[in-house]
């Protein structure tokens, strides 16, 4: 097979043209600009409702601008001159957020819907919709022995409530401004993504870092002691951060893949509870537990199926858990004693 194209290899793309990265205040799109940055591009624009202070990181080069882009007008003008657009902004969290507020996460219908017929009218070449392994039907995850999801699985529609819809109907608009208007239009569906310049802590976090953030703070204060959402036996695949950028980058440069949802995350497995006693194993500490069954715990089980994603790129997210664990573990242990210290740490405020 090919080398997979990026764009630093894509015959079309210059180091000059200009890359406009959509949610550039949070985890992904942050990341997403240092990773262009960092292939030599030079000309990448970051948008983000959030005021500049609270954005997770910044990229030394790169044009930030601080709009709403559920506003039709906000999407034209970011959009102008953008050769490629990459959609990671939403109203977004982990369960405790998308159990909790499905309107705010129903309403970045918004976004999506104004920034691709912006760039749709702009001539845009390339326009990726960051979207979730949410999407996929609810009725298929109710064992935490679950089989891993395929792409065709998301169809016929169950989507999570709020959150799932959004990102289910986002997809259709993608797949119709590709189909009636040529549009070249690429749809990870994300399965959880952890790592370095994520939230983590303030009620967004995913369990990677809350369940990180919960064991240092034991640590910290002498209480060995770990509260547990659900009962720990709910199972699911966590992507590193790293990951995540690349598989963006290779699915944004594959014709193949237009209007094509494809499944972007591991299939490493793991439930709650061992991923609990692996950040132990990291913090170098054995913790007495205890568990919320009240609390929101979301679907019993969510393992990505890569077979899709394998015959196109000859390629899966393949960062082991535990080396992207520790990775994560050392970050936000840092940002802890930073806080702790009185030094400002955006990833736990917002
Ligand atoms: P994030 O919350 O860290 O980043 C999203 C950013 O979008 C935030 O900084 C937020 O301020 C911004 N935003 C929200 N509304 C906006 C608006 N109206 N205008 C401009 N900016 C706005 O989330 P993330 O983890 O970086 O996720 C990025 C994308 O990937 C989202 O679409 C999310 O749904 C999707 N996704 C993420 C995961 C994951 O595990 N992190 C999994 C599946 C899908």
């Amino acid at each position: 097979m090919a080398k997979p194209l990026t764009a630093s290899t894509h015959p079309d793309r210059k180091k000059s043209d200009l890359i406009l990265v959509a949610g550039a205040g949070g985890f992904i799109g942050g990341s997403l600009v240092r990773y262009f940055h960092d292939q030599g591009f030079t000309n990448i624009r970051g948008v983000d409702k959030k005021p500049l202070p609270l954005w997770y990181q910044t990229t030394p080069g790169a044009e930030n601008l601080c709009l709403d882009l559920s506003d039709p007008e906000s999407c034209r003008r970011v959009v102008e001159g953008a050769s490629e657009v990459y959609n990671l902004a939403a109203d977004m969290g982990g369960m405790g957020f998308i159990e909790k507020f499905r309107v705010e996460c129903l309403r970045s219908i918004l976004i999506n819907t104004h920034l691709i017929e912006a760039s749709y009218q702009a001539g845009v070449e390339r326009f990726l919709f960051a979207s979730s392994a949410c999407v996929y039907n609810t009725d298929l995850q109710k064992d935490p022995k679950v089989r891993a999801l395929k792409e065709s699985d998301a169809y016929p529609a169950m989507s999570e409530r709020g959150y799932g819809w959004e990102k289910l109907l986002s997809e259709m608009f993608c797949q119709e401004y590709a189909a009636e208007r040529g549009m070249k239009t690429f749809i990870p569906r994300f399965h959880n993504v952890y790592g370095p310049n994520g939230t983590w802590d303030g009620g967004r976090e995913k369990a990677p870092a809350a369940l990180s953030r919960k064991v240092i703070a034991a640590v910290d204060t002498g209480k060995l002691h770990i509260n547990i959402w659900g009962d720990g036996l709910q199972t699911r695949s966590f992507m590193f951060i790293d990951d995540c950028t690349k598989g963006i980058d290779m699915i944004a440069h594959c014709d193949d893949l237009i209007a094509t949802p494809i499944n972007l995350g591991t299939s490493e497995l793991i439930s709650v509870n061992d991923l609990v006693s692996m950040i132990e194993k990291i913090a170098g500490v054995t913790l007495e537990r205890s568990y919320d069954l009240s609390a929101p715990r979301g679907v019993a089980g969510r393992n990505s199926d890569n077979t899709f994603i394998q015959s196109m790129l000859g390629w899966e997210p393949d960062t082991p858990l535990r080396e992207g664990m520790e990775k994560t573990y050392i970050w936000i242990k840092q940002q802890y004693m930073d806080r702790k210290s009185g030094k400002p740490t955006p990833a736990g405020e917002y």
